[in-house]
């Protein structure tokens, strides 16, 4: 389990960035895939982007963009109908074999 997994699975949302070219390095890595370069582990801002959605089961799966490009796969808790382009909120993160992300469509919260 790689530092990225330990965060999540403590609800923290991390990403690496390295410490030569200051780029954001997505997918998470111990090493920059730009320049090889060391990597120092920032959190993320839990405000995002509806990218993309599909509902199945009344669940809705979506595409969420964060800040610098960075986009996860992850459910919405939603009262009301979700719509491309709505802010969300991350609400909780984990890890279980796989990556979860859940947002919320609550602005402001
Ligand atoms: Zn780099």
């Amino acid at each position: 389990m790689n530092k990225f997994e330990q965060e999540l699975k403590n609800n923290n949302f991390v990403c690496s960035r390295c410490t030569r070219c200051n780029k954001i390095v997505w997918p998470p890595s111990d090493l920059c895939n730009k320049c090889f370069g060391d990597v120092v582990w920032k959190p993320v801002s839990r405000k995002a982007r509806l990218i993309e959605f599909s509902r199945k089961n009344g669940e809705y799966f979506c595409m969420a963009e964060f800040d610098e490009g960075i986009r996860v796969m992850g459910t919405v808790e939603s009262a009301s109908i979700v719509h491309v382009g709505q802010p969300l909120t991350l609400t909780r993160c984990s890890y279980d074999d796989t990556e979860k992300f859940v947002f919320s469509t609550d602005e402001g919260k």
